[in-house]
């Protein structure tokens, strides 16, 4: 029996459930594995040049390392995947061919046409990149029914036996540390600098091959990230070492001077099999247990990993195909093109910006508190905002981005994966930062020359939803500020709006091209 494992970019698992499955037919001499890199896939949007060194490093070192292992590897380059297993199943002629299913819908709906369209018997095995897919909280959510991350973290505690007592109370006794994080970043903290990895020989060509790439966004240059799956249990295990003690305290801050703080860097590996889910929370519960790290800083890491992540995910799969087109504050903008190139006096966008474009990475509050703020405020819409990030971000996949960016960050599905919209004033940005301090608006001025966009947008945005706003219990505080505006004041903060709107200068449709691309 010939068999062909398909082995997709973004799940290079070291125990890869195709390949097992494929072992279990018997030995090695049978099985080959079927590897592509698809150039329709990469042009479809242009992407963040370091995303592309990492996934195509990764891959063929994980070639590599099945080749050594005494495992055929027919890796592929080819326009599109479809060209690629057309003249794979041509050249070898499987009598099975194996593959786990895809992280995104559109990926699932290519492996389930295949299946029609080839003669090749084909196995379609469950994704076990998510402990979701093996336990689901809420297999059958109903529709219209809220569901809050939380309670989902709660039972993926509670089945994972995660932080529980003997009695099946939390450890520290409440499921949740926040009110002991979220501080902002002292100057006498100097946040460690986190492991790099040199890119070796094999690393440093494909480097050479995306840099000669065009229509792309960053640069190849400088490329430290992790490619292997050793190298990234080193990265996990520097974390773990030198930033996991101060991850709770910190989590929220944000710094023109230390981009990464206490975060741990590990979403490009996680989301293409380099670690896993469980690897990390149980090297985070190993610290705990060792005593090098506290409660709050265990408890916040796993919250993010079991709780946020895992349910991310399962609001992505609940709600597409909807999700993909969700604009429930109708945002009509496409980016303005300081998000292309941080050209803007705003000095947190210009620092967020400029390291995204030199590094693809950004913490979780600078994407949602700087971009998808400032993106929510300014009426941008949500498919443009939620392109713009898969464009930028190193740990970009549709499955992440869409109910992060589209859900959460712009609040555009009606509240199904956050209960509020994330908006705020330059307050936020002025406790949890050091960026207004060199920045030439007044984070403390509503109006007038010198007075923070982000406080007119703020304003402008609560007085044009208020009715909205008010009917959500959660927004009542924010909607009671306005008693402080009188008319007049309502009627200035709407015109400085209206006029820096309509002079953002903005950047061509990315969504309208791709839409282009795939028809
Ligand atoms: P840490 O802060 O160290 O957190 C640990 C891990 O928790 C991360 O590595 C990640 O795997 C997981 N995690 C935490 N929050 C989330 C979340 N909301 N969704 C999924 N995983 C989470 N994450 C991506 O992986 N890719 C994206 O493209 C992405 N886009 C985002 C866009 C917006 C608007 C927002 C609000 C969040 C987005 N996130 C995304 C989630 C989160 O911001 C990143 O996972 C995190 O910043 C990655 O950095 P880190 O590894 O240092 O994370
Ligand atoms: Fe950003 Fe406003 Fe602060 Fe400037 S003043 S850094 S624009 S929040």
């Amino acid at each position: 029996m010939r068999i062909t494992v398909w082995i997709l970019g973004d799940q290079l698992l070291e125990d890869h459930v195709a390949l097992d499955y494929a072992k279990g037919y018997g030995d090695h001499e049978h099985i080959r594995v079927l590897m592509i890199e698809s150039r329709k896939q990469t042009s479809r949007l242009p992407h963040q040049r370091k995303k592309l060194v990492l996934l195509f490093s990764a891959m063929r070192h994980y070639a590599e390392k099945l080749r050594q292992n005494g495992i055929e590897v027919d890796y592929r380059s080819a326009n599109t995947t479809t060209d690629a297993l057309e003249a794979h199943l041509a050249d070898f002629q499987p009598d099975l061919l194996v593959t786990m299913s895809a992280s995104t819908y559109a990926g699932r709906r290519f492996q389930r046409n295949l299946q029609q369209r080839f003669q090749t018997r084909m196995i379609l095995l469950p994704n076990t990149m998510f402990l979701v897919e093996l336990f689901n909280p809420y297999p059958d959510p109903q529709a219209g029914k809220r569901y809050v991350m939380e309670n989902f973290y709660r039972e993926m505690r509670r089945h994972h036996r995660i932080l529980l007592d003997d009695s099946d109370q939390p450890i520290g006794g409440i499921w949740n540390f926040d009110q002991d994080n979220r501080k902002p970043l002292p100057r006498s903290v100097v946040p460690p600098e986190p492991l790099t990895f040199p890119p070796d020989k094999l690393t440093q060509q494909v480097m050479q091959a995306v840099a000669a790439l065009d229509n792309h966004v960053g640069t190849a240059d400088g490329f430290a990230l992790a490619v292997t799956h050793d190298d990234a249990e080193l990265a996990l295990q520097d974390f773990i070492n030198h930033r996991l003690a101060n991850f709770g305290t910190y989590e929220d801050a944000m710094s023109a001077q230390h981009h990464v703080l206490f975060h741990s860097v590990l979403s490009p590996y996680v989301n293409i099999g380099l670690l896993t889910p469980m690897q990390m929370v149980e090297a985070a519960l190993r610290a705990y247990e060792a005593g090098s790290a506290p409660i709050n800083a265990v408890e916040g890491f796993i919250r993010q990993i079991i709780g946020w992540r895992e349910y991310i995910y399962w609001q992505y799969w609940r709600q597409m195909p909807a999700l993909q087109d969700a604009n429930g504050w109708h945002g009509t903008r496409t980016m303005p093109r300081m998000f292309w190139d941080a050209d803007t006096p705003m000095n947190c966008v210009h620092h967020v910006v400029k390291r995204l474009i030199d590094t693809g990475y950004t913490h979780h509050i600078e994407r949602l508190m700087v971009i998808c703020n400032f993106c929510l405020l300014a009426d941008v819409d949500p498919g443009e905002v939620a392109d713009w990030f898969l464009t930028f971000y190193v740990d970009a996949y549709e499955w992440v981005v869409y109910p992060n960016v589209i859900g959460m960050g712009m609040n555009a599905d009606g509240g199904q994966t956050a209960t509020k919209p994330y908006i705020a004033s330059a307050n936020y940005i002025h406790k949890m930062s050091d960026y207004c301090g060199d920045c030439p608006f007044d984070p403390k001025q509503r109006i007038g020359e010198r007075a923070c966009p982000f406080n007119y947008l703020y304003w402008n945005f609560i007085i044009e939803h208020e009715a909205m706003l008010r009917s959500n219990p959660r927004l009542g505080k924010n909607v009671l500020g306005l008693r402080h505006l009188d008319a007049h004041e309502r009627e200035r903060v709407q015109e400085q709006a209206q006029d820096f709107l309509n002079g953002l200068e903005l950047y061509e449709s990315v969504r309208q091209k791709r839409r282009l691309t795939l028809k």
